[in-house]
């Protein structure tokens, strides 16, 4: 049994921070000195949020300097708007409506979905109910069999429960006043549904209705092509990385969640991986896997803005 106080820790962790501190967008991109065409995917990008995310609030980019390093040598970079806390499938019907809108306007035959944290499991259930609009799944810091701090606070706050009805509520009115300053279409809110999804018992239930790419040992590999669709993942293991962001004092206080298991401060390294594993230990926690806050990241460790260009590269060999 945790005590309380490392309960409410992970509590507000999730409720306040898979959530990401805000920057401006960054002015300047790695670009690795590669030239023109290196991100050039036969098929668009579509980058997915996590919990308590947006695509943009005006200038400020939850994936942050992503979408411009990755369009400068070719790419063709959507951000998607999902509901800041809800349930995997409802967020997942949302991504496919504007998978739809970006086929029709783009042309394109399929997507690359690259989906940070929850984000991860809402372009799996794409991949499952459509394979045939999608090239590629690729998970980053994804939450696939669970994350402690959502079962954490299931326990602690049991649905029914008054504690559970304030604490949902305050979640979901906080995801709503994000959709809202982010802008684009008002979209359902829905806290513990959200929890549900990302606890090991939802998460579990969830694999067994869209299993592909999931690895069936507990710790290994999924299948790399599954229905026509490319899985790939990476994640971080390293909850603090640069003492200049706050949010790695957070991070340390939920790793202890783990209980010595390799995690990112949110998500355990067993958990995050899908599909083909191109890496699962950076030298990153859960915010850095986005390059926040503001680009606050490991400074041993390759950058995430290039990992990313280093990935639509791969994808864009492998003919996607
Ligand atoms: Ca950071």
């Amino acid at each position: 049994m945790q005590p309380k106080w490392m309960r409410w820790a992970g509590a507000c962790a999730l409720a306040c921070a898979i959530t990401l501190p805000i920057g401006a967008q960054s002015s300047s991109t790695p670009t690795g000195g590669l030239t023109h065409g290196y991100t050039q995917t036969r098929y668009p990008v579509v980058l997915v949020h996590g919990l308590f995310g947006f695509d943009n609030i005006g200038p400020l980019e939850y994936f942050y300097g992503i979408p411009a390093a990755l369009r400068q040598d070719g790419a063709s970079v959507h951000v998607a708007q999902v509901s800041a806390a809800n349930s995997t499938e409802v967020r997942g019907e949302q991504l496919l409506r504007q998978i739809k809108l970006i086929l029709a306007t783009t042309g394109a035959k399929k997507v690359n979905l690259m989906g940070h944290s929850h984000g991860a499991p809402t372009a799996r259930y794409v991949a499952s109910v459509r394979p045939d609009l999608v090239a590629s799944v690729t998970s980053i810091g994804g939450v696939h069999k669970g994350a402690p701090l959502a079962d954490e606070i299931l326990k602690s706050f049991p649905p029914g429960t008054p504690h559970n009805v304030v604490v949902a509520g305050l979640a979901s009115v906080a995801a709503g006043v994000l959709g809202v300053v982010s802008g684009g279409p008002i979209l359902a809110q829905n806290a513990l549904a959200a929890a549900h999804s990302l606890s090991t018992e939802g998460s579990l239930k969830f694999n067994q209705a869209h299993p592909w790419g999931v690895p069936v040992s507990a710790c290994g590999e999924g299948a790399y092509k599954v229905r026509g669709v490319a899985y790939y993942s990476w994640s971080g293991a390293q909850p603090v990385t640069n003492l200049l962001d706050i949010n790695d004092l957070r991070l340390a206080i939920s790793a202890k969640a783990f209980n010595g298991a390799p995690n990112d401060g949110q998500v355990s390294t067993c958990s995050s991986r899908l599909g083909r594993v191109i890496r699962d230990n950076y030298k990153m926690n859960h915010l850095d896997e986005v390059n926040h806050v503001i680009g606050l990241v490991s400074w041993l460790e390759t950058n995430p803005v290039t990992v990313f260009r280093q990935h639509a590269n791969r994808l864009k060999n492998a003919g996607m």
